[in-house]
């Protein structure tokens, strides 16, 4: 919600943004300072950070001007001072792509310097990280920063959406067509006329929103060495360490059997597939399905009921411990 804001706001000028930005996101200053776009921000953050140095060139010339990524040492130069990233050197046949002069094997230690002076913030500022690092360890702190975009968690097609979890939400919903279901019950029937067809992996996918949070309950078919199966599962749209705090049950069933499943969500930062063949969650035998659909084991017809809730935090601890003096 955050970024639809701040993306609305960015033709008006300073004053306006102060004034909205202040009721929206009081709880971070920075987003009120800066309501920048994020393909732009690194760029003006320079300025902000350095104060001295005209702050667009020093990051423009860390620029790589092939590939246009952020230079690391080795930082390479011409003999007549055209800098280059080590990945494109290699590709570039010693011959500087800017002045086409022979490219030698010149270290620009200068700029390297530079780059080490420098601190910036991480890349996700506009997604609410507060966090600034020296240049050179920015990016491994943006690999792993916990306000990094999620990917769009729909399994069917290799989807490039990323975003923050409101707006995958709405992704999933107005692009995929994805369901979507308040509440933290659930009971659904998958129903397929040819369940022999299981090669061609089917799935579904179903959003729940509980507890203020998202979740992807997954259904799909697929081969599971020589058998084929089904297989249910649920994730969370968030970080790992707040799936943690729930829990989901899943049971399928019929004529008289019943299997039931009780897990922890994923986070989606694992892929779709990652949890699939990591198995964790409902699986079903095809043979069992059939069974369950009843009938003449022609169609499936599959009844999968669940639930979600919140695991109690910080509960006391001897609830859970057997007593043992008794
Ligand atoms: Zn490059
Ligand atoms: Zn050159
Ligand atoms: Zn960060
Ligand atoms: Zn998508």
């Amino acid at each position: 919600m955050d970024i639809d804001n701040i993306e609305c706001v960015s033709s008006s000028d300073g004053v306006e943004d102060d004034e909205i930005h202040s009721s929206v996101a009081a709880h971070n200053h920075h987003h009120r300072k800066y309501p920048l776009k994020p393909q732009n921000i690194s760029n003006n953050i320079a300025g902000l950070v350095q104060g001295i140095v005209p702050a667009t060139s020093v990051h423009e010339l860390l620029e790589c001007p092939v590939c246009t990524n952020s230079m690391y040492p080795p930082i390479h130069q011409c003999h007549n001072g055209h800098t280059l990233c080590s990945t494109c050197k290699v590709q570039v046949h010693n011959r500087c792509p800017t002045c086409r002069q022979e490219l030698g094997d010149i270290r620009c230690l200068a700029l390297e310097k530079v780059a080490e002076s420098l601190e910036l913030p991480c890349k996700y500022y506009t997604l609410g990280c507060p966090e600034i690092f020296p240049y050179y360890s920015k990016l491994k702190h943006e690999e792993l920063c916990n306000f990094r975009p999620y990917s769009c968690p729909y399994a069917g097609s290799d989807c490039a959406v990323n975003g923050d979890v409101p707006f995958l939400v709405s992704h999933l919903r107005d692009d995929h067509k994805v369901d979507m279901h308040t509440g933290s019950t659930f009971n659904h029937r998958y129903v397929k006329s040819n369940p022999r067809e299981v090669t061609n992996a089917t799935w579904m996918l179903t959003v729940f929103h509980c507890f203020g949070q998202y979740f992807c309950l997954h259904f799909e078919a697929f081969q599971l060495g020589v058998a084929p199966v089904y297989m249910a599962f649920l994730r969370f749209m968030g970080d790992e360490a707040d799936a943690r705090n729930y829990s989901y049950s899943l049971e399928v069933g019929g004529n008289g059997r019943k299997l039931i499943w009780e897990g922890t969500p994923r986070s989606i930062r694992d892929s779709h597939r990652k949890v699939r063949d990591s198995h964790d969650g409902l699986i079903i035998q095809r043979n069992m399905a059939l069974f369950f659909s009843g009938g003449e084991r022609k169609e499936l017809k599959l009844r999968v009921t669940g639930r979600i809730w919140k695991e109690e935090q910080n509960s006391e601890a001897g609830v859970c411990i057997p007593n043992l003096c008794t």
